[in-house]
């Protein structure tokens, strides 16, 4: 049980959130959002429980020390020049403290208020408060969660588990997202037993509540909380019976040709440019329907494809993993996982098919290690939540393990299992995403529409084939709550009241500078990760790039979302200039931006040099027979496009090694 947070603490933190989010009167507000704090809406008390599920013990270790620091009126003194502890001060002294620490010169010093503004704002409007809803949904035109469609989306039949017990199968695969659903589908068709073991929940569309809140703690990896050591960048993946197949955007592209050359020269391997692989891509592509039929632009998409026309630039059209999608109906909110079943997730695809060849998936399972003997590998032991979220522990014996638990965790779990070796862990991309924000005259919903259907490469090979890609997202209140950029608690609600007629243009970098994955005593990865100067000066271009676009589609007025913004109206003279003079005077560095990393690959690379990479051309891990790597964290650098098509078809590839392995 994690530890509880002490009086004062909590004190602390029922003064931020209040600062943050605090009752504002004034005459325009028919919603009440304005007037609606975070005492009304019980925000502290939600941050707390945000805090308790934190998954590893030193992040809820580092925000109990910064909520310890602001209620000292000696560090306070100190750091903002006060000398009262934070919830002594008046309100204006308490935003001025709060202010200090979101524009320090010191990098953590901005990682901590980052932290607890994004906690605040997620508890205050990712959840409703009232029966009608939230004042902030009705006051920005959002209709919050959607009633439930009259054909309900069962789950696939997954394996019960109420006492400690051992299975027997050839393979047990690790993860059923983009890699291990692809491998498990494809064994099991083949005739071999296949067990999927899968640290998430095995969710049908009733469990789909589409309250963002709810959905970003069951189906996203580590609630939605997991974060960079030093704060700087949220990475968000799916963590279900499909993994981020379940919730991703369905931006389904092939590897462009200029990156498999260069991943088979780093490599070693003849391997990405091959014949073969253009296989792979081509089954897996057909299996998941990938085609252009429900690409429909929605409001959103449609800004990006008009202002990158206005301006002569590249737009195209987004293929997509879809089927007899529903378009209208709740597009926009899949992203907390399709009710209709239109979304090809691994779950409605490969995992179902291996469920009809007998495969056997077990979820809420969560693997320990892998067992290996002899230098070869054996199966796993895991921890499976049974009835009554009794935990028990499973054994699993196998000749095959394929660790497909994602670029985060599978270094991690191959750490933990005694494996070794110097490119373990490193290598890891994140594909920083940042976006500009424009507002529009016209109503955007920006939370509608095709989840992602036109994008822009113009800005994609700015040097040596690395740049950003620009594309929009599915904007509900998550996104804003953790993203926006914050100058007063008035501004922050001031942005948010105006999302009906917002969109964005979303800069997602191509990195070329990698982090890496640690892993904690208790066996927890741990993401070290910053932008270098290379590619930071790409996403200085993007940014650019982005505030152009809205600026040709018609948008009155742009922000970024830098603390505190970069504000500019489009068509006043000297704006883009200034646009760029104030983007540069704040940075793009730890904690001066938000990004968020939607993509996590490498940490396990494919290749053929030991010392550089992890795993042989066949998937299978150096120096351990039988064990294989089907996931993101095989990349041998970013992909530079979306990466679950190039995950799957890395995943068909091993999936087919093992069979002619074995
Ligand atoms: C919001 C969002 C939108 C996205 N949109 C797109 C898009 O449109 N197009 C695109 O190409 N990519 C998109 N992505 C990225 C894409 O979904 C991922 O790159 C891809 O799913 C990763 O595949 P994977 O197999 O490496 O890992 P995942 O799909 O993340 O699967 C790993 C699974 O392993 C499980 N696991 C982890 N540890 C353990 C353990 N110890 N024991 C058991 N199970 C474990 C996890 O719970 C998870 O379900 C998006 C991602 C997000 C978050």
């Amino acid at each position: 049980m994690p530890e509880e947070l002490s009086v004062t603490q909590r004190a602390v933190l029922a003064a931020v959130c209040e600062t943050l989010l605090p009752e504002i009167r004034r005459d325009d507000d028919p919603a009440g959002f304005f007037a609606t704090g975070a005492r009304t809406a019980r925000t502290a008390e939600r941050v707390e429980r945000l805090i308790a599920q934190l998954r590893d013990p030193l992040d809820r270790t580092r925000l109990r020390i910064l909520l310890t620091a602001l209620g000292s009126p000696l560090a306070n003194l100190v750091l903002s020049g006060r000398f009262a502890a934070l919830q002594d001060m008046d309100g204006h002294a308490r935003e001025a403290t709060l202010r200090s620490w979101a524009m320090s010169g010191i990098p953590m010093r901005r990682a901590g208020f980052q932290a607890l503004k994004r906690l605040a704002h997620v508890a205050y409007y990712c959840w409703p408060v009232d029966d009608a809803g939230h004042p902030a949904w009705r006051a920005a035109g959002y209709r919050g969660p959607l009633p439930p469609p009259g054909t309900p989306v069962e789950p696939l039949p997954a394996l019960e588990i109420d006492r400690d017990s051992t299975l027997d199968c050839d393979v047990v695969v690790v993860g059923s997202g983009a890699g291990g659903g692809v491998v498990a589908g494809i064994l099991a068709t083949a005739g071999r037993s296949v067990v999927v073991l899968e640290k998430g929940p095995n969710p049908g569309s009733r469990d789909m509540t589409q309250v963002e809140g709810e959905m970003l703690g069951a189906l996203y990896l580590d609630g939605a909380l997991l974060m960079t050591q030093s704060g700087s960048l949220p990475i968000l993946a799916g963590s279900c019976v499909g993994g981020g197949t379940v919730i991703n955007y369905t931006t389904s592209f092939p590897l462009p040709a200029p990156v498999r050359a260069e991943w088979d020269g780093l490599s070693g391997l003849s391997l990405f440019a091959g014949a073969d692989f253009e296989s792979s891509f081509a089954r897996v592509s057909a299996r998941l329907g990938v085609g252009t039929r429900w690409s429909t632009p929605g409001t959103r998409d449609a800004i990006l494809e008009r202002g990158c026309r206005e301006l002569g630039w590249h737009v195209d059209v987004i293929p997509r993993n879809v089927t007899d999608c529903k378009e209208g109906a709740e597009c926009g909110y899949c992203t907390y996982g399709c009710r209709h079943g239109a979304k090809n997730s691994t779950a409605k695809t490969y995992l179902a098919d291996a469920a009809r060849s007998g495969g056997r998936l077990v979820p809420r399972c969560d693997v320990e290690r892998i067992l290996i003997e002899r230098g070869r590998a054996a199966g796993v032991v895991a921890s499976v939540e049974g009835a009554g979220r009794a935990r028990h522990t499973v054994t699993v014996r196998a000749n095959v393990v394929v660790a497909a638990c994602g670029a985060v965790n599978t270094p991690a779990l191959l750490a933990r299992s005694g494996v070794a070796g110097p490119a373990l862990g490193r290598g890891l991309r994140l594909h920083p995403a940042t976006a500009v924000a424009g507002i529009f005259p016209d109503r955007v919903e920006p939370w509608t529409g095709g989840l992602q259907t036109r994008y822009s490469n113009q800005l994609a090979d700015q040097t040596d084939g690395y740049g950003v890609m620009l594309e929009t997202a599915p904007v509900h209140f998550a996104l804003p709550a953790s993203g926006f950029g914050w100058e007063s608690p008035r501004q922050f609600k001031e942005d948010v009241a105006r999302l009906g007629n917002l969109s964005i243009v979303g800069v997602l970098l191509r990195d070329r500078d990698a982090g890496r994955v640690a892993v904690s005593r208790q066996g927890l990865a741990r993401v070290h990760y910053e932008l270098s100067g290379f590619d930071e000066r790409h996403v200085r271009a993007g940014l650019k790039g982005a505030a152009r676009v809205l600026a040709a589609a018609g948008a009155t007025e742009l922000f970024t979302l830098h603390t505190p913004p970069v504000r500019v109206r489009p068509g006043e003279r000297g704006w883009l200039e200034r646009f760029v003079a104030d983007c540069d005077a704040r940075g793009y560095r730890r904690c001066r931006m938000s990004y968020i990393s939607f993509h996590q690959m490498g940490g396990a690379a494919l290749g053929s040099d030991r010392s550089r990479s992890v795993a042989a051309d066949s998937g299978e891990v150096h120096g351990v027979r039988g064990l294989y790597v089907a996931d993101g964290g095989a990349f041998p650098t970013s992909s530079g496009v979306n990466p679950m098509i190039t995950i799957m078809a890395i995943a068909d590839h091993v999936a087919h090694a093992v069979l002619g392995a074995s």
